[in-house]
Parts: structure tokens; C-alpha cells; sequence
């Protein structure tokens, strides 16, 4: 009942009666490799310092998508959580009672479960990109890589 590692509710919380879902037409791009066997074994938030060294796996159809991605030492990650549960509105994140609504928090349980990291890029290995600071599951699906904001001068001439 208190935990959100399974299919747990915990008091007050408000579920959702969803809808059916539209097809937004995702493709996994690639899987995400760590040394996190269960959602309990992941950190809450990655450590793009200290943490483990994670694998990226870009799908071969994808690879030619990373070209020059070495040009910049932090990338955006994002995941698609795909264990995590999608009708949750309401959460008490400290299990004490006292809710937050799902848009005011990080949590993996979230109607769209997209989650997002910024991680050091240690290196490339052909379609694989060796990083520091996830916090995800083995396995779970990788939706998009991007250069983090921060450090990105944009390529494009501005707009007219
Ligand atoms: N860094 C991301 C963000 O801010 O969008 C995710 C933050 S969320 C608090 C991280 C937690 O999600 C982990 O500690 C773990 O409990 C859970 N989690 C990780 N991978 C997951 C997956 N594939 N499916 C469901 N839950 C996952």
C-alpha cells in the first residue's frame, strides 16, 4: 500500500479513469543499459558526476542520427518509463497523506511516463554512447537524445 514500486495506491490518492489512447506515433530509438535491475535499485535522480557508467544502445537504423553527437559532453536523455503506472493524478510523494498533483512533481508515474536526464558523454563506442547520470531501469526503451541546452550554440541561422 505505501510503496509506488508496484501497483500500489497510497491513501488520498486520486486516480484517473482514462480515456483511450491516441496513437502519438513514438518509436523507441534505442535502449538504455544500467546497472539497475529494479525500480528500488534506481537512484530518484541521476548523478551525471559520480553515478554508474550507462550504455545507450541507439538502434542500427538510427546510427547515422549520431553523427557529431561528440561535440558535446552533456546530452538530454529521454526515456519512455515503461513500468510505471498512468492514472495517477494525485501522489503523496512522503506516503504522510498530504497530496501533490502529478504535474507539480518528477515522479516515473505520470499519464505520458516520458522521463528526462542529463548525462555527462564519456564516450562513443560506434551506436553506443557511454554516459554518466542516469537514473532509469535496464531496459527501458529510449525515446530522443539531444545536446543539453546549456552547453548548445545553435547550428541554425536565425529567423527572419
Ligand atoms: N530523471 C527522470 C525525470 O526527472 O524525468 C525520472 C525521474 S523518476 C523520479 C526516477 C525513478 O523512476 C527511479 O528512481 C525509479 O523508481 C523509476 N523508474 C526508473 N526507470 C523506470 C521505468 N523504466 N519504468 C518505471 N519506473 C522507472
Amino acid at each position: 500500500m505505501t510503496d509506488h514500486h508496484g501497483d500500489a495506491r497510497r491513501p488520498g490518492e486520486i486516480l484517473a479513469d482514462l480515456p483511450e489512447a491516441t496513437d502519438a506515433g513514438l518509436r523507441f530509438v534505442g535502449v538504455i543499459r544500467t546497472p539497475f535491475a529494479t525500480r528500488a535499485d534506481c537512484p530518484r535522480r541521476g548523478d551525471a558526476e559520480q553515478g554508474p557508467d550507462c550504455r545507450i544502445e541507439v538502434a542500427a537504423l538510427y546510427e547515422p542520427a549520431l553523427l557529431a553527437v561528440e561535440d558535446h559532453a552533456r546530452i538530454e536523455v529521454l526515456y519512455w518509463l515503461h513500468e510505471a503506472r498512468r492514472d495517477l493524478l494525485t501522489q503523496s510523494p512522503k506516503s504522510d497523506g498530504a497530496q501533490r498533483g502529478t504535474f507539480s512533481l518528477r515522479s516515473p508515474l505520470r499519464p505520458n511516463p516520458i522521463g528526462t536526464s542529463i548525462v555527462t558523454l564519456l564516450r562513443r563506442e560506434g551506436r553506443v554512447l557511454v554516459v554518466r547520470g542516469l537514473d532509469c531501469l535496464d531496459g527501458t526503451p529510449l525515446l530522443d537524445l539531444k545536446p543539453a541546452r546549456c552547453g548548445y550554440a545553435v547550428v541554425a541561422p536565425d529567423k527572419a
